[in-house]
This record gives structure tokens, C-alpha cells and sequence, in this order.
């Protein structure tokens, strides 16, 4: 027996958002963190122990910035690291001139500025452009130079990692938020074709994957059946179960769907209780064995009760792709041979005919059966 039990539908587009940006302040905070540390040294051996201790403090400051991202609270720590970013880089260019590099961390400043959802886009832009100005500021007018006061290696060598540590932080934020945009727009593609309550494809995708598979008809003579199933009653389970029952029978019965068929195969609500299956490579009369064998299950070891003499049943109606056919066409006939094993009493497969007269002819021996 199918059990009631309900999923958790916990999807949310700007918990997705939300997350990816706190995933990019949490890195850039561990990033801004292992730099201050390489700073210490630096400074130490520069023999700058006032900066030492500079960035000692902003160590335990960027510790509290990853606290504060990793805590869901990515925007005052993009803030604080902002300040922070910018204030040593102006401190460090004014005591030791530009020709030690340190204005480049403006760079990834800017990148990350203006990249980041969770700042307004209209302060995002102009804290960029503040922090650009300054860049420039810094490169143009400081004129303090103590490189005479250090070996030349040194210089250069701080110079070349300040350069290629902000290229670095640069190029990470860029990889992050293209990674954040593309799972974004992957969950926005599946969420697009997917049934919110059943999880199952949506009508939309099934009809791009029938078109597909009447195209490969065309190519390959390669047969196809069209099944469309309506569970019976279902007025009545909501009546006597509620309508929360009704939706976990709903995404229960569409599970057993989706296990009772192939992966080659696609299953998708088509509506309301009416489900649509595309049976590939299948003829109509393996198609009617396919959902019989459905029948079966619904009526042993996936029996939903109903009442103390009703289990959940379904009819179906089945269609063999033929001839010069449009798929809005093989639709319109199995949902014929549907209603017409309504018409039957429910519960049984019922497959379009392709002789006219004897249209919908064949209807399921098992049907009435196990009424
Ligand atoms: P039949 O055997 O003729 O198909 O009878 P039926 O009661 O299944 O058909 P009818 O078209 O009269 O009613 C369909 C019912 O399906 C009514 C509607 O409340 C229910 N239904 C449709 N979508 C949902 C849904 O998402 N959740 C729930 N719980 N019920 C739904
Ligand atoms: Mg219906
Ligand atoms: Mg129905």
C-alpha cells in the first residue's frame, strides 16, 4: 500500500540566491583573512611594527566578517570588509607608497562591490566608482617612496604578490558568481519543466519530448504510444480524505508512475489527476500491456484505500502514434479512448483504434474485473 506520507517542498529561488552570495562573502572572507596573516609577515619584515599590529587586529576583524557570512548576514560583511579593504589600502599606500602595490587590493574591491546581490544596485554602483577614484588617486598623487629604505628584491617582491594576490581574489569572485549564475539558471531550466506538487515534468516538457519522439518516427520508423491516465474519483477521495490527502496520494501515485515505467520513457502531470505517459520504441498493444500491468500494481501491493470497499483506481487511455499524425492529434486520441473507458465503468485501459468503425475498441479485459 502506498504510504501518505507528504514530501518537503522546500524550493526557493531566492534561498538559492541568497545562499550563493553567502557562499561568496564566506570565501572572500577566508581570502581576505589569509592575506592579512601573509601581511603580518610582510610587515614584520619590514620592520613596521605599528602595521604588524594593524593587521594583527584585522585579522580577528576578518574572523568576525566570516562569522557574520557564514551566519546569513552577507551584507554587513561585505560592508565591513569594504571598509576594512579599502582603509589598509589607502594606509598602506600613504606609509609605504605605491610602488609597493598594496592600492591593487582596490581592484577585487570593486569586482566584489559591484558583482554582489545583497548590495543595493545603485550603492553598488557608486561605491565601485568611489573605490575606482581612489585607486586612481593613490597611483597618481602619493608621492611618499620608501623602496630606498628596503632592498630592491624585497619591493619588487611584495609588489609582485600584492599584484598577484588581488588578480587572484579578482578572478575567484568572477569563477564564484559564474557558478552562482549557472546553478541558478540550471534550477531556473528544471523549474521551468517541472511539476511543482508531484516533482514529475509539466505539460511544457512532455510536448517538446513528444514532438522529439514523432520527429525520431519520422527519421526512424521507430513506434510510439501516447498514454493519458485519469485517476477515478478523486472528487471523492478529496471529499472523504481532504484536500492535503489528495495531493500526497497525488505525489505518491505519480511516483509509482514514474518507478513503473522506463528511463526512455516520460511521465508528466498533464493536468489536475491526469497524468500523460509517452511510452517509446512501444506499440499500442504493448503500451495497453504496460498499463494493465499499472492496473494491476494499484490494485495489490500499491492498493490506496478509499473507502472500506474502494481503493483508488485509474482509467487510461492509450494511443499508437500512426501515420501522418501531429502530436496535438495523438493527444486528442488517447484522451477518446479515456473517455470512453470512463464511459466503460472506469478502472481499464482502453486503446484508439485505427480503423474508424472500430474505433476504441479494444477495452482492457482486467478492467471490470477487480471492481
Ligand atoms: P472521474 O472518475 O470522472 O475522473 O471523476 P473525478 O472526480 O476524478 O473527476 P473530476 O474531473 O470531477 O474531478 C477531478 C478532481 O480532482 C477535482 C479536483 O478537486 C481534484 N484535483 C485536481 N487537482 C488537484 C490537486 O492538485 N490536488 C487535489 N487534492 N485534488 C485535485
Ligand atoms: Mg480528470
Ligand atoms: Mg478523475
Amino acid at each position: 500500500m502506498l504510504t501518505l506520507q507528504k514530501p518537503k517542498m522546500n524550493f526557493s529561488l531566492r534561498g538559492l540566491a541568497d545562499q550563493g552570495a553567502d557562499t561568496l562573502v564566506v570565501v572572500s572572507g577566508f581570502c581576505g583573512l589569509c592575506i592579512h596573516v601573509a601581511f603580518c609577515g610582510i610587515f614584520a619584515l619590514l620592520n613596521l611594527w605599528p602595521m604588524v599590529a594593524i593587521n594583527m587586529l584585522s585579522c580577528i576583524f576578518w574572523l568576525y566578517i566570516i562569522w557574520l557570512a557564514a551566519n546569513s548576514k552577507p551584507g554587513i560583511a561585505v560592508h565591513l570588509a569594504t571598509v576594512e579593504a579599502v582603509l589598509h589600502a589607502v594606509l598602506a599606500t600613504v606609509v609605504l607608497g605605491p610602488n609597493f602595490g598594496f592600492h591593487f587590493y582596490l581592484w577585487p574591491v570593486t569586482i566584489l562591490i559591484a558583482l554582489n546581490q545583497t548590495v543595493k544596485f545603485q550603492h553598488s554602483a557608486i561605491i565601485s566608482v568611489l573605490s575606482i577614484l581612489i585607486f586612481g588617486s593613490l597611483s597618481t598623487f602619493v608621492e611618499t617612496d620608501r623602496t630606498d629604505d628596503y632592498p630592491a628584491q624585497l619591493v619588487d617582491g611584495i609588489f609582485f604578490l600584492n599584484v598577484l594576490v588581488s588578480g587572484f581574489s579578482m578572478i575567484l569572485s568572477g569563477m564564484l558568481v559564474r557558478r552562482m549564475f549557472s546553478t541558478q539558471s540550471r534550477i531556473l531550466r528544471e523549474h521551468a519543466r517541472t511539476d511543482e506538487l508531484t516533482q514529475l515534468y509539466n505539460r511544457r516538457h512532455i510536448l517538446e519530448f513528444l514532438q522529439n519522439t514523432e520527429a525520431n518516427r519520422h527519421r526512424n520508423h521507430i513506434p510510439y504510444s501516447v498514454c493519458l491516465c485519469d485517476l477515478d474519483h478523486f472528487k471523492s477521495v478529496n471529499d472523504l480524505y481532504g484536500h492535503d490527502t489528495g495531493d500526497t496520494i497525488l505525489i505518491n501515485f505519480a511516483d509509482f508512475l514514474k518507478k513503473s515505467v522506463r528511463k526512455t520513457d516520460c511521465v508528466a502531470r498533464w493536468g489536475g489527476e491526469e497524468f500523460l505517459v509517452v511510452l517509446t520504441n512501444t506499440a499500442g498493444n504493448d503500451a495497453v500491456d504496460t498499463m494493465n500491468n499499472l492496473l494491476t500494481g494499484l490494485r495489490s501491493e500499491h492498493r490506496i484505500e478509499i473507502s472500506e470497499d474502494k481503493h483508488l483506481s485509474m482509467s487510461v487511455g492509450v494511443a499508437e502514434a500512426m501515420g501522418e499524425t501531429s502530436v496535438d492529434e495523438i493527444v486528442i486520441r488517447a484522451d477518446q479512448a479515456l473517455y470512453r473507458a470512463k464511459e466503460e465503468g472506469r478502472d481499464r485501459v482502453v486503446i484508439h483504434g485505427t480503423d474508424p468503425l472500430i474505433s476504441l475498441a479494444h477495452v482492457s479485459e482486467q478492467g471490470s474485473a477487480a471492481k
